[in-house]
């Protein structure tokens, strides 16, 4: 370091604190960076990059950002990932000896953002930690520093904590440095998040209460590094932190991340937006609270009857009453976000305005309270009955604060004559003071006989009297003195009233500080009632998430599922909740979903696009649906409780992904094969398109084998490999099903309707003259199909199950590509159909298979 000024002898000494961090060093108006820290900068927020003396030989890159609009470059680095530490100036600059004394007051990071700005209003903020105390015990920690949420859950397995994190959309991510290392790189190349480092673990008195109810250590150990990084960026109160919460992940519905992605529960694939999700359909909730809340609830499902009954319950209730419905929806709306601003009020930066929303809010509670007691449903009304009205906190806000208080704090008009009595005699004084002057004006005018005389106000010269030049040989001399001369008049000052306006001012000056003196007092007495008013955001939220699944669900139609105990499954006439809702019309076709309690999987057949892939995410969407406590799309539904969903849905609608679609098609298959249990749903949609067809074919057989043998999981498999349909002669717990598609004038129609036993044709060169191929192309391919019917129709019946290939399967093989043609030819000597015949399908691991599908694939390509 030597060589370098002082100062920056002292930048270098606190960057080497903040490694991590772009280091926004206050220099009198800017922020600066230096070195590395500046030329990443200035490449990121385009700014100059300049350079600068620093002591040393050579000049050192530099650039900075004007203090008063860093907030925008803060969450620019912010938002793509960077943290950013702010170092303050923290003494007086004119008495500092030597260099101004700097530290760092916030660390700005993803996780932790607490500016409305950086904040989505309908979704929560969480910061995670993950601790990793011995093989197969892992414990993440959950914190929303916005509403000072903390949860703990504990996972058994690396998976697990993928798909766990995979719910929520993470920034950052906590942890100890020794975490394995392909672990942290999972973390940051899987989910693209930040890591921060946090090795202390220790909880400070002050912070015993979050923990006291916990008793396993390592939950307590494992929210302390989350504690100690909360302490370490914000460097501030964090007062409104809740008592951590433990998610028993056992209770809730387990989706892996694969189902969560492809079901498109809180966003779309393509878009990544919350359009077209099923949030987006079910979400009518009022508050913002409410809106994070359903989002939560969607995330975990319930498992426990009970539970979503009693959900269920309240929703009929609120079904059951429109106007009053109505009514509570219109409270709403002009409650705030109770939960965010209480956790403001702990960060101390909330302003009389906030604390006035606050107190409009909480004067809604008792209109919120009456309504609920109008509902018949007594578990709504009972809803009500648990609902503090914090009468205190009101009371509070509503004696000292005036009704239209300014955003600034520091400028008096915030507090309610009354409430204070120095203060109102300050006032008193003051407009006393002012009334006095008033009457002195009309007695000089009276004594002087000058009408248009007037006394005025200025910051310079304070009061004066104000006399037209025309007018001035009437004011007598010596009384007056000048104090300023205008173009037309002349103002003018008096003993008398210099004496007065001194006493005005001073009276100002001191009400506007005794103001600012009550203000801070107050904000810190509304601190007292954060976990009450946190308490009450719950409890308004759960009101809204509920009213909300009563609106959607007497809008859309839905109907109050029922729940068995048997693996059974019997949906009349349901409907796809968001397709239904796309569609322009009113054209979306019902389907009736039914497997009995022996039957545990429908084979799907049917035509490109008419409706396989919607009508299996529907059932999965109804269950999800259901078990949150929503009202279900359809005339009725007979469900069991499903403890997990999983899905692989077709290589078609998959997009971006690093891995090869067909990998991702196997280790989403592997997931639900090996994960599944009998109460499981397993959605396959048209499995192993993403390889050629014959090892494709033989997979899909294999999967279903497994399925059935050893599974038993209820499982819709949709396929294009129509001599799979044949399996229903030696799976007695599989049953075909079809989607009904016509043929009208050489052209598809498709019907969308559901209906027993297989397929009778694949369609596809419809469904590529839909798309318009060259009629050409299309005649050749109508032709060539003909041909191969007609050998088809000489052959014998084809038979998959005992593994041989027959010609008769051509026909499927050249719709589907007219490459595996050639393939075909050499079929009967390929070696790759002696392996794929040896091969005991039913013995091999998923990841056999895949060393398998390798070997073949390269013997095939090489013949
Ligand atoms: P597949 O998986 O069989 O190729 P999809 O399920 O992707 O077909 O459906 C294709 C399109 O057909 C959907 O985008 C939707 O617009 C329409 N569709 C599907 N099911 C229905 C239905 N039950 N009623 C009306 N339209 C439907
Ligand atoms: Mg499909």
């Amino acid at each position: 370091m030597t060589g370098f000024t002082p100062m920056m002898q002292q930048y270098l000494s606190i960057k080497a604190d903040y490694k991590d961090c772009f280091l926004f060093f206050r220099l009198g108006d800017f922020y600066e960076m230096f070195f590395d820290d500046a030329v990443v900068a200035s490449r990121e927020l385009e700014i100059t990059l300049t350079g600068k003396n620093a002591g040393a030989e050579e000049r050192i890159p530099m650039c900075g950002v004007p203090y008063h609009s860093a907030e925008n470059y803060i969450k620019n680095l912010v938002e793509k990932g960077y943290k950013v530490a702010i170092c303050e100036q923290v003494e007086d600059p004119k008495t500092a000896k030597g260099v101004v004394k700097r530290e760092v007051v916030q660390l700005i990071t993803p996780g932790t953002v607490m500016d409305g700005t950086m904040l989505q209003e309908k979704e929560n903020n969480y910061l995670a930690s993950i601790s990793h105390f011995s093989e197969g015990d892992f414990v993440i920690v959950y914190n929303d520093l916005s509403t000072g949420e903390n949860s703990v859950a504990t996972l058994t397995s690396w998976n697990g904590v993928l798909s766990e994190l995979f719910n929520r959309p993470i920034k950052e991510i906590v942890v100890s440095s020794d975490l394995n290392e392909s672990y942290q790189t999972d973390l940051q190349e899987r989910l693209l998040v930040t890591l921060s480092y946090q090795e202390d673990t220790t909880i400070q008195e002050e912070f015993h209460h979050l923990v006291e109810h916990l008793s396993e250590e390592n939950l307590i150990q494992a929210f302390g590094r989350m504690l100690q990084y909360l302490q370490i960026t914000q460097k501030r109160s964090l007062d409104h932190l809740k008592p951590v919460q433990i998610i028993e992940l056992a209770q809730f519905m387990s989706l892996d991340m694969y189902s969560k992605r492809n079901l498109e529960l809180t966003e779309t694939i393509m878009r990544k937006g919350k359009h077209g999700s099923l949030l987006w359909v079910l979400d009518k909730t009022v508050t913002a609270m409410g809106a994070r809340m359903l989002k939560k609830w969607l995330e975990r499902p319930l498992l426990t009857k009970q539970l979503i009954e009693k959900r269920l319950n309240l929703v009929d209730g609120f079904l059951q009453q429109f106007f009053e419905r109505e009514e509570i929806r219109d409270v709403l709306k002009s409650i705030y976000d109770l939960e965010r601003l209480a956790g403001r009020v702990a960060f101390g930066n909330v302003n009389a305005r906030d604390l006035n929303q606050l107190k409009i809010s909480i004067g809604k509670i008792p209109e919120l309270k009456a309504l609920l007691q109008k509902f018949s449903d007594e578990q709504v009304r009972s809803l009500g009955k648990h609902i503090n009205p914090m009468d205190g906190l009101y009371e509070l806000l509503d004696k000292s604060l005036v009704e239209d208080p300014p955003i600034t704090i520091k400028e008096g008009g915030l507090i309610k004559d009354g409430f204070n009595e120095t203060l109102d005699k300050y006032r008193y004084a003051s407009r006393n003071g002012k009334q006095w002057i008033a009457e002195l004006e009309k007695k000089e005018k009276e004594s002087t006989n000058i009408k248009s005389l007037k006394i005025g106000y200025n910051k310079v010269f304070g009061y004066y009297i104000e006399v037209t030049r025309a007018n001035l040989h009437l004011l007598p001399e010596g009384k007056y003195e000048r104090k300023q001369t205008l173009t037309n008049a002349e103002r003018f000052i008096t003993p008398e009233l210099k004496e007065k306006e001194s006493l005005i001012l001073e009276a100002e000056e001191k009400s506007v500080d005794l103001e600012y003196q009550l203000f801070i007092e107050l904000r810190e007495q509304v601190k007292g009632f954060i976990p009450t008013l946190q308490a009450l955001a719950e409890r308004v939220s759960e009101v809204d998430v509920l009213q909300g699944f009563a609106t959607v669900s007497e809008a859309n139609d839905y109907k109050r599922p029922t729940f068995t105990n048997k693996r059974e499954v019997k949906i009349i006439e349901g409907r796809h909740p968001v397709v239904e809702k796309v569609m322009k019309s009113d054209s979306f076709v019902p389907n009736n979903v039914e497997m009995d309690p022996d039957k545990d999987i429908l084979l799907i057949t049917g035509p490109n696009m008419s409706g396989k892939s919607t009508y299996m995410r529907q059932l999965a969407l109804t269950a999800i649906m259901a078990q949150i406590g929503c009202f279900v799309p359809c005339k009725s539904a007979l469900l069991p409780v499903f403890d997990q969903i999983f899905t692989r849905i077709g290589a078609a609608d998959d997009l971006v992904s690093g891995q090869s679609t067909f990998m991702v098609e196997m280790l989403e298959a592997k997931h639900a094969i090996t994960n599944a249990t009998e109460n499981s749903l397993i959605l396959l949609d048209e499995i192993g398109r993403g390889t050629s067809t014959y090892d494709g074919m033989a997979l899909a057989q294999a999967i279903i084998e497994y399925l059935h043998e050893q599974v038993h999981a209820k499982t819709l498999f949709s396929t294009h490999y129509h001599e799979l349909t044949s399996l229903d002669q030696t799976l007695n717990k599989l049953k075909n099903i079809h989607v009904r598609a016509e043929e009208y004038e050489g052209r598809v129609v498709f019907l969308h309707q559901i209906k027993d036993g297989a397929a009778d044709e694949s369609y596809g060169i419809h469904v590529a003259k839909l798309a318009e191929l060259p009629s050409s192309l299309i005649d050749r391919a109508t032709v060539i199909l003909k041909q191969l019917e007609g050998k088809q129709d000489n052959t014998k019946q084809s038979n998959l199950n005992e593994g041989k290939h027959d010609d008769q399967q051509l026909s499927f093989f050249v719709r589907e590509n007219n490459k595996e043609k050639k393939q075909k030819q050499e079929v009967k000597e390929s070696p790759v159909i002696q392996d794929l015949k040896q091969l005991n399908i039913l013995e091999l691991t998923p990841m056999e298979a895949m060393n398998h599908l390798y070997q073949l694939h390269k013997k095939a390509n090489e013949s």
